[in-house]
């Protein structure tokens, strides 16, 4: 079943959507949709606006706190290519801080409500549309830093097409560069399934995040939100960390440190997220 079919009222954050701006095509046998070029068709416009206003930036800059942007600092980062910029949250926070900032995303789309909420929050982004795997075609020069956040890098469905981005990411760093790339903590969910404490993962006032099948080569989620009941999905690539510390090492990096949920230390308590910080040498 579409979300489109899941919900009844065609409005989101009361706003008037059309039926293309929250359809989601996953055909038939959505289970069976694992293709690294899907992500175009899931970020619907209706989905994106209201994780947005729901979520709120207020709430995730809170949360996140000053993590990447310390990261970022301690190694004296000057220049940031942000390559999975979606609604443009991470690329604002940076030109807040001071970054130099370009902005890159595989959907037009996308970049164009960043540019937006860029605007919004009084910053022009430098935008380039670009997918990870042809990266150094089309944004050009060499960064201090590549950021890959908010569970991006999850959409390459095979392991080429992830061996290829981060060999993309690692020509674009300067020498001494810093790739850092977070993820769901995927492991989690595989070696315990939905039953564990972790089965709702976002669980606001306003939204619900949830696993609705799981196996080695598929983790799709249903968002719920609460206000209208409208739902919406994403097919993702279930992540282990040891084997994206495994792939960044085998492309190149030198030192990956992994950290969960933004803490330095993680314990025996399992993370939500965890975030890799690769340099270079
Ligand atoms: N970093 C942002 C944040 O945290 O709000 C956006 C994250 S959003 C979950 C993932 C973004 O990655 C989407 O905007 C999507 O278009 C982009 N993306 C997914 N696969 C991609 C690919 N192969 N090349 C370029 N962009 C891609």
């Amino acid at each position: 079943m579409t979300a489109a079919a899941d919900r009844s009222p065609d409005t989101a954050a009361g706003l008037e959507y059309t039926e293309a701006e929250v359809h989601q095509e996953f055909g038939e046998n959505p289970n069976e949709v694992r293709d690294t070029n899907h992500y175009q068709e899931e970020y619907v416009k209706g989905f994106v606006d209201k994780w947005d206003d729901y979520i709120g930036w207020e709430g995730r800059a809170a949360s996140e706190g000053s993590f990447f942007i310390d990261q970022l600092s301690a190694r004296g980062v000057e220049k940031v290519l942000d390559v999975a910029t979606g609604t443009g949250f991470n690329s604002v926070q940076l030109l807040k801080a001071g970054f130099e900032t370009v902005s890159a995303d595989g959907s037009a789309e996308m970049l164009a409500k960043a540019f937006e909420n860029g605007r919004r929050y009084g910053h022009v982004l430098r935008v380039v549309q670009a997918d990870w795997r042809w990266l150094n075609r089309d944004v050009h020069g060499e960064y201090d830093a590549i950021i890959c956040l908010g569970n991006s890098f999850t959409h390459l469905f095979n392991e080429r097409d992830r061996r290829k981005a981060l060999a993309e990411f690692y020509a674009m760093l300067k020498h001494d560069g810093v790739l850092i790339l977070d993820q769901r903590n995927y492991d989690e969910i595989l070696d315990h399934g939905f039953s564990s404490k972790h089965k709702y993962f976002y669980c606001g006032d306003t939204v619900t995040a949830e696993p609705e099948y799981i196996d080695d080569g598929l983790a799709r989620f249903r968002y719920t939100f609460h206000d209208d009941g409208s739902v919406y999905h994403l097919n993702m690539f279930p992540l282990r960390k040891d084997y994206v510390r495994r792939l960044m090492r085998e492309v190149g990096f030198q030192k990956i440190d992994t950290y969960g949920d933004f803490q330095e230390t993680y314990g025996t308590e399992s993370p939500d997220f965890w975030i890799h910080v690769a340099e270079k040498t």
